[in-house]
């Protein structure tokens, strides 16, 4: 179901448990600022989600509440997994759902990162 991206945050969804170490992830990178972890559902050869550690609902929250080093932080991070996944040349998309037209259904900013296929069009049509 996808969330109102203007709600308060929920500590219990279902990235506030895998940051809480409550429910597994096959984490790919950490940082001080940043998870990534494979897509339990995967819709790309690599599908991995990057979020930020700190509490936030959505990119329009992270954008307006999150201090400079947690936005630089969180950054340099997706770019970083990326590059030592080897997607750089090859090529990949990423992706952020904000609100209900986006189906955003885990209300904890999360960026897909898809790659190995050429990906297509960037919306279906
Ligand atoms: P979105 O529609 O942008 O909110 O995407 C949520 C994504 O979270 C979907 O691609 C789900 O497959 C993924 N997801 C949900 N629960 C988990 C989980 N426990 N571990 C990894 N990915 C998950």
């Amino acid at each position: 179901m996808a969330v109102d991206a203007t709600q308060p945050y929920d500590d219990q969804n279902v990235f506030a448990k895998i940051l809480r170490g409550e429910i597994p992830n096959r984490t790919v990178y950490e940082d001080d600022f940043a998870l990534a972890f494979h897509d339990i559902n995967p819709q790309a050869p690599t599908h991995v989600l990057v979020i930020p550690k700190g509490s936030y609902v959505c990119w329009d929250d992270f954008s307006a509440r999150a201090s400079d080093a947690e936005i630089t932080g969180f950054v340099r991070a997706v770019g970083k997994v990326a590059r030592d996944m080897g997607l750089v040349a090859p090529g990949y998309r990423l992706l952020a759902n904000t609100g209900l037209d986006a189906h955003q259904e885990v209300p904890h900013l999360h960026v897909h990162l898809f790659a190995g296929r050429p990906l297509g069009p960037m919306l279906a049509r």
